[in-house]
């Protein structure tokens, strides 16, 4: 698997908007979010870990993170945690491979 697989978990690259929004979708339905510590009550969208989500404008405060429990986690092979604090899986894959800046997907 290339570097390119391995930042872009989602595969964003290949879909077209369509795809995006169901693939998001999926994610919502499934992310663990609100059952979190962390979480702040009413925050939405949940799915922080998805590209172009964004980060939580609510969530301040780092406590326990249940994304490892989280069946978009494994399916999707995810590797960070506290996407609603520290942004998605692409962007700190991208900050961790020091690739900021070729093409900010998220
Ligand atoms: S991995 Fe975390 S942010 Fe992503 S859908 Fe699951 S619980 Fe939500
Ligand atoms: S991204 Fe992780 S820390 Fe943030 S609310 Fe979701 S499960 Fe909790």
């Amino acid at each position: 698997m290339g570097k390119y697989d391995r930042i872009d978990a989602f595969g964003i690259e290949t879909m077209n908007k369509e795809e995006y929004g169901k693939r998001q979708e999926y994610v919502l339905k499934k992310c663990k979010c609100a059952t979190c510590p962390t979480y702040v009550k009413g925050d939405a969208p949940t799915g922080y870990c998805y590209p172009l989500i964004g980060t939580s404008k609510t969530i301040q405060w780092e406590k326990d993170c249940v994304c490892a429990t989280c069946p978009v986690y494994k399916e999707y092979d995810l590797s960070h945690t506290h996407y609603c604090t520290r942004c998605s899986q692409v962007c700190q894959a991208m900050k961790q491979e020091g690739g900021l800046g070729q093409g900010g997907a998220g």
